[in-house]
């Protein structure tokens, strides 16, 4: 888990959560948090995952992956995800 944490160098704001898009890579075994499947690598598909970085009182308390559509469904609960 932790090399998904994308983490914020720099700042003294406090932190939120955010949310990123990304490739799913080969190995991939994360689950996505809204249907519970898991996020697979699909050579021809190109399937992309959220990846969201999760903060309460601007402390990171978690990572949830989404599949890209299912984020979307979701309503984008931790905002539109950067690229
Ligand atoms: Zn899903």
């Amino acid at each position: 888990m932790g090399a998904d944490h994308v983490a914020m160098q720099g700042t003294s704001r406090s932190m939120s959560s955010r949310a990123v898009i990304r490739q799913v890579e080969p190995g991939s075994s994360a689950m996505c948090a809204r249907c519970g499947a898991a996020i697979k690598f699909a050579a021809r598909s190109q399937q992309r995952q959220v990846i969201a970085n999760v903060y309460v009182d601007g402390t990171w308390v978690r990572v949830e992956h989404y599949h890209a559509e299912c984020y979307e469904r979701a309503e984008e609960p931790y905002g539109p995800p950067a690229g």
